[in-house]
């Protein structure tokens, strides 16, 4: 009997611990919160994840170690793995934690991206912004997510606004500059590698954002073959370099034909939850094989396959589950505005047919406007 550790215990930790029980494991979830919500499904542990005593009592108590938090302190990770398995290593994990040292690893491997500079100093910030020309974004090396700890200055009037919101955080966490993309879409790689090097990703997916947080993937993604072909090189590329073990995903901005890397996740990611229902092999069940050494599953899309997030609180499930391959995934959390509550996912063999499940659903549920950039992208097909 395996089992295995998962620092975080939120949505990701939870849906794998729903994926690794036909597979036989046992779990133990490791987060600072005690109503964390993958502690409904598997024992939780409470702690602080730089409380050492709590790290020694936890690793005593699984075989593998994992998980569902990218921003877990480095050298707690690297504490662990001087005990337990760790997978994706810590010091993979400690490139993908920081935004300087992901984009320059791009850069070494080839892989396109827009302009960047590390800065540190508001003299820094208006002279970079000057150069890489405004729009520009200013985000926070460390610890940012779905848009958080970021800062869109649009003309030379914003840089003091700019340094103001995140020139404290120049020492705590770094700050990087970087060129806007007027992207058409977003997609996204998610793949996996295993224990032996074995390589594998589902096809690119295309994201919809709503203030940063995703609010929409739908797979395959619109973009073109080569296109398809050339983000899961740079995937490949990057977990190669980083001899990385387990699921991540790589986030791109397509614009026109060039496609531009944003950013890395260390872990399972919002963006492949289609796979759950819409892939022959979920991103959860082969990010357990892959830390396991087991081989991995078919990455492959069932058809077309589309994800919608639920924020704030759960809608009505019974306009999704009335749909043929509706799936509804609630994560047990209390309503709250903005949180990540849950998802549904839906797939068809034919576009169209998709297209007008979404359509139903989004009527029913009065969300249009996050059904609609899909709808439009299935039409298209
Ligand atoms: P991030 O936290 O870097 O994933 O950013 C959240 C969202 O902000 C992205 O999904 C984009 O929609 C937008 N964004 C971030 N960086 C850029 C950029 N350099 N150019 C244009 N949009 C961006």
């Amino acid at each position: 009997m395996t089992t295995v550790g998962i620092l975080g215990g939120g949505q990701l930790a939870r849906m794998m611990v729903l994926a690794g029980a036909p597979l036989g494991l046992r779990f133990v979830v490791f987060d600072p919160a005690a109503d964390a919500c993958a502690g409904q499904l598997a024992p939780l542990q409470v702690g602080a994840f730089d409380d050492t005593a709590a790290l020694a009592e936890f690793a005593a108590r699984v075989d593998v170690v994992t998980f569902d938090f990218e921003n877990v302190p480095a050298t707690s990770a690297r504490w662990l793995a001087e005990r337990r398995p760790v997978f994706p290593n810590p010091a993979a994990l400690a490139v993908a934690q920081d935004r300087l040292s992901e984009k320059t690893l791009f850069q070494e491997l080839g892989i396109p991206l827009p302009p960047f500079a590390d800065i540190r100093s508001r003299d820094e910030l208006a002279a970079k912004a000057v150069e890489f020309g405004m729009p520009c974004i200013l985000k926070t090396r460390r610890l940012g997510y779905d848009g958080k700890g970021q800062f869109r200055i649009r003309g030379e009037a914003d840089i003091d606004a700019a340094w103001q919101a995140l020139g404290a955080q120049v020492d705590a966490t770094g700050l990087i500059l970087e060129g806007f993309v007027a992207f058409d879409r977003e997609v996204s790689v998610v793949a996996v590698r295993g224990r032996d090097g074995e390589f594998r990703a589902w096809p690119l997916t295309g994201n919809w954002h709503v203030d940063g947080v995703l609010s929409a993937s739908l797979a395959p993604a619109p973009a073109s073959v080569a296109q398809h072909e050339a983000a899961i090189g740079y995937a490949r590329r990057v977990a190669e370099r980083l001899d990385y073990v387990g699921v991540f995903a790589l986030e791109l901005f397509c614009r026109g034909d060039e496609l531009l890397a944003n950013e890395m996740a260390p872990r399972v990611h919002n963006s492949g939850h289609w796979t759950s229902d819409g892939a022959e092999t979920s991103q959860f069940e082969n990010h357990l094989r892959a830390v396991l050494g087991l081989p991995l599953g078919d990455t492959r899309v069932l058809g077309y396959a589309c994800m919608l997030n639920w924020l704030g609180r759960m809608p009505d499930a019974r306009a999704v589950l009335a749909e043929p391959s509706g799936h509804w995934h609630d994560y047990g959390k209390q309503p709250r505005d903005g949180r990540k509550v849950g998802h549904a996912n839906l797939r068809d063999d034919d576009a169209a047919a998709l297209a007008d499940a979404l359509e139903r659903v989004g009527q029913a549920l009065a969300r249009q406007a996050q059904v609609e950039p899909v709808v439009r992208a299935l039409r298209e097909r």
